[in-house]
């Protein structure tokens, strides 16, 4: 009797999944390919992370895309794996594929621990992101009406945050934020972002074409507060480009002479945010000021200012969510593994489990990292084929029956592809590319082939 073609179900539609469905398609191996998603719409984080004026970096969904022409790659949206009504339990799932390659990534703001932080209009950088970007659990907007912000953290997400909180609308009217965003920001308040950053100016993780970019902003200007670290010039130690470049930026920026602008962007080194306060909002931040020691590090001095600012927006990680049944490391938030074989408890690899992408590694490294993880994630999946025992339930169409029964009605491409086409309609009248339709009753209704009932007025 010959073996029935090897079935994987590929968990997770960003770049991490995509990469890997695509490396499986690519090999020799006759195997089906399944990528699921919680959602609608595929590309996780290139949809619903990279920044709105960042399109160009958006442009990778054309190589994320390829799996999905005529071949052996379905796409099944809408299909969130977990437990919880309209979810499929990971044993459910198993039943149905000779492997699982979860590439769920991060969703989760890492804390910071201080009092204050469950205030409202304190978000995490995943909440901010996810409602310029129109994911559909972020609807809710961050109250606007204020002058001050703080965003803490020293990597690109912060700068991503503060940039689109001081653009003028003018210059976010060509990307694909929602109509709703666009009509926040045009009403907002906002005049000061304050990035709180522990470290020194050598220290942080911006790249340095991301933060060169905030003095190209049409209205806003950048204010250095380096408590005078940068006045010495930067050392002939520093030998690094990344940090090189940073320094060189920060230094013009820190002698460089007021501009008026409507808007202004206060990069504030050595402050660590000690407490937020407010009744029932954001009133303010207290922060406290740090120096570095002489090997480097960072120690507190006591010394305490209020900044008067009416939201926070904490950017310093995330964190995946565990998967009920597959190991977890609660230290690292990530899926333990060797190549991206699950390892068990007892330290054997978990026969037919594998992880890639920021749930394999955290949430670290630029979209094309994801795609080394991926080709070793797949050839792990590859060379394991033939070992592994045919699904329990081999007939795809068995599943499909069995996410209806659990009242999941997947989207395939063709249905994604009608959101797709929507998006781009309604960017047509904005000189968008596209705009986004972020909320699911609407997104539902133009994949199912409504799309005449999605009228936002516009
Ligand atoms: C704010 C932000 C901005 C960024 N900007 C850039 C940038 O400009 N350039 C760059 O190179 N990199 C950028 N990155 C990094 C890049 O986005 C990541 O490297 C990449 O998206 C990680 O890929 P992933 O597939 O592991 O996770 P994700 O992109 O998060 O994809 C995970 C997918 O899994 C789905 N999923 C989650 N749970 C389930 C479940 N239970 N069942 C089914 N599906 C599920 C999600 O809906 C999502 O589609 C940015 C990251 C962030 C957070």
């Amino acid at each position: 009797m010959t073996r029935a073609r090897p079935r994987v179900a590929v968990v997770g539609a960003g770049p991490s999944g995509l990469y890997t469905a695509s490396a499986l398609a690519a090999s020799d191996t006759a195997v089906d390919v399944d990528v699921l998603d919680r959602l609608p719409a595929p590309y996780g984080l290139v949809r619903y992370g990279v920044a709105p004026d960042h399109m160009k970096m958006k442009s990778v969904i054309r190589v994320l895309a390829r799996p999905f022409g005529p071949g052996d790659v379905r796409f099944l949206g809408g299909v969130e794996v977990g437990t919880g009504p309209g979810r499929v339990p990971l044993p459910v799932l198993r039943a149905h594929y000779t492997a699982v390659v979860h590439a769920s990534g991060c969703a989760l703001d890492r804390r910071l621990g201080i009092p204050g932080e469950a205030l409202q209009n304190s978000l995490g950088s995943g909440a901010m992101v996810g409602w310029y970007c129109g994911h559909p659990d972020h609807g809710t907007p961050p109250r606007l009406d204020v002058s001050g912000v703080a965003v803490v953290g020293a990597g690109n997400v912060a700068l991503d945050v503060a940039r689109v909180l001081a653009r003028t609308v003018d210059e976010l009217v060509s990307t694909d934020v929602p109509f709703t965003v666009l009509d926040a920001l045009r009403s907002s308040a906002v005049r000061d972002v304050h990035v709180l950053i522990r470290r020194g100016p050598q220290q942080v993780k911006f790249t340095p074409v991301e933060l060169r970019q905030l003095g190209d902003l049409a209205d806003a200007e950048v204010v250095v507060h380096d408590d005078g670290l940068l006045e010495a010039g930067i050392s002939d130690d520093v030998t690094d480009r990344r940090e090189r470049a940073n320094m060189t930026a920060l230094t013009e920026w820190a002698c460089s002479r007021p501009v008026p602008a409507a808007r202004r962007i206060h990069l504030r080194f050595l402050r660590s945010p000690v407490r937020i306060l407010g009744e029932s909002h954001v009133t303010g931040i207290v922060v406290e000021r740090n120096v570095l020691t002489p090997d480097g590090r960072v120690r507190g001095t006591g010394e305490e200012e209020t900044l008067d600012v009416g939201l926070v927006v904490r950017a310093v990680g995330y964190t995946a969510e565990p998967i009920p049944g597959l190991p977890f490391d609660d230290a690292t938030g990530t899926v333990p593994n060797v190549a991206g074989r699950v390892i068990g408890a007892d330290g054997a690899p978990v026969a037919g489990e594998y992880v890639t992408g920021w749930i394999r590694r955290g949430p670290t490294g630029v979209i094309g990292t994801n795609k080394h993880d991926a080709v070793e994630v797949a050839a792990s999946v590859l060379a394991d084929l033939a070992t592994l025992p045919p699904p329990a339930r081999p007939e795809p169409d068995d599943l499909t029956r069995v996410l209806a029964e659990r009242g999941v009605r997947p989207v395939d491409w063709t249905a994604w592809l009608r959101l797709d086409a929507e998006e781009i309609r309604l960017g047509q009248a904005r000189g968008a590319e596209r705009i986004k339709v972020a909320e699911l009753r609407e997104m539902l209704a133009a994949v199912h082939g409504a799309a005449a009932a999605v009228d936002l007025g516009r």
